[in-house]
């Protein structure tokens, strides 16, 4: 069975279970359930991570339409939505060789907790 990455709608931690391919919940450590992250697959490891640490820096009480759709479903599509609507520019391809601007405080935060993430691995 393929591994997937889901989501508690209790406490909101993010991890990795095997799961048939129709499969739908998985249960916590907490006892609350997961629902599956379906367009954050085993291919993308890296924005699993990554979509999880923007979710965990987004305003989880905010109305704003682009952060509650990131928060209903981490997406790659939600990401650059929250991105645009919290007006942070992404990166485009190639462009992190050019002369580093400052990067706004969200995206530093962001960047730590995602290399904390990945040392503990
Ligand atoms: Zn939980």
């Amino acid at each position: 069975m393929p591994l997937y990455d889901f989501t508690c709608r209790v406490c909101g931690r993010t991890f990795e279970a095997m799961a048939a391919m129709d499969g739908g919940e998985e249960i916590c450590v907490c006892g609350g359930s997961a629902r599956r992250l379906v367009s954050v697959g085993r291919g993308y490891r890296a924005d699993g991570d990554w979509l999880a640490s923007v979710a965990a820096v987004a305003e989880k009480d905010s109305d704003k339409p682009h952060v509650r759709a990131f928060l209903a479903e981490p997406s790659r599509a939600n990401y650059r939505r929250w991105i645009r609507g919290e007006g942070i520019r992404p990166l485009e391809d190639g462009e992190s060789r050019r002369r580093a601007t400052t990067p706004p405080a969200v995206s530093h935060e962001v960047l730590e907790r995602f290399k904390a993430r990945r040392s503990r691995v």
